[in-house]
């Protein structure tokens, strides 16, 4: 008998405002379930202290990133605060048919876009507690110049509107409950 194929994947895509705290919750799932597997975006934003290239980011030139888009290698992109984020297709394709849950941590211009190429995907948005906390975190990471914050937080207004498209909502008022409730909706044990 031929081997039977094996069942596909769930895409999960946690997306919100800068500064929400995705990567902590992403950082914190991870340490815990190494069968998830989280995609490695391609940027052409310069790392900050401590990122390691192909670890954290694909850091690439604008005009490798160009390439990327013409030659059709992006599932999605978007250009966020001068810079453009963009998720490798061809891992996440082949993870997803291996039977892998892949997860996608991206801002919600790029949500959009898988819910449109993949109408399938769990999209689960990431709430700050209030806007006064979004604000003290963003600003208060400490790794970034004023202006940068500046238009980190004129991002994060809109950003923050779009959360009536998405499937899901977590507020982030503790990342362990964060945790718990995606790894329900991923349907992975806790
Ligand atoms: P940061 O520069 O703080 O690492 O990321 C800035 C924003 O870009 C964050 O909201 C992050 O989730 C988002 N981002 C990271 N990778 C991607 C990606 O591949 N595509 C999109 N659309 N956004 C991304």
């Amino acid at each position: 008998m031929p081997d039977a194929e094996p069942d596909r994947g769930r895409l999960t895509v946690l997306s919100g405002p800068s500064g929400v705290g995705k990567t902590t919750v992403i950082r914190e799932l991870r340490a815990h379930h190494p069968e998830l597997w989280v995609s490695v975006s391609a940027t052409t934003r310069f790392p900050r202290p401590g990122e390691v290239d192909g670890t954290h980011y694909r850091f690439v030139s604008e005009p490798a990133f160009d390439e990327l888009v013409a030659a059709g290698d992006l599932l999605e992109w978007a250009e966020f605060a001068g810079h453009r984020y963009g998720t490798p297709r061809l891992p996440v394709e082949e993870r997803l048919a291996a039977g892998t849950p892949v997860l996608l941590e991206i801002e919600p211009q790029g949500a959009r876009q898988v819910r449109a190429a993949m109408p399938g995907a769990l999209l689960v948005f990431l709430a700050p507690p209030s806007w006064d906390e979004l604000v003290r975190r963003l600003s208060g990471r400490g790794t970034e110049p004023e202006e940068v914050i500046t238009s980190r937080l004129a991002a994060a207004r809109e950003e923050l509107a779009a959360e009536p498209e998405f499937d899901e909502t977590l507020v982030n008022t503790s990342v362990q409950d964060v945790v718990a409730r995606l790894l329900t909706l991923m349907q992975v044990g806790a």
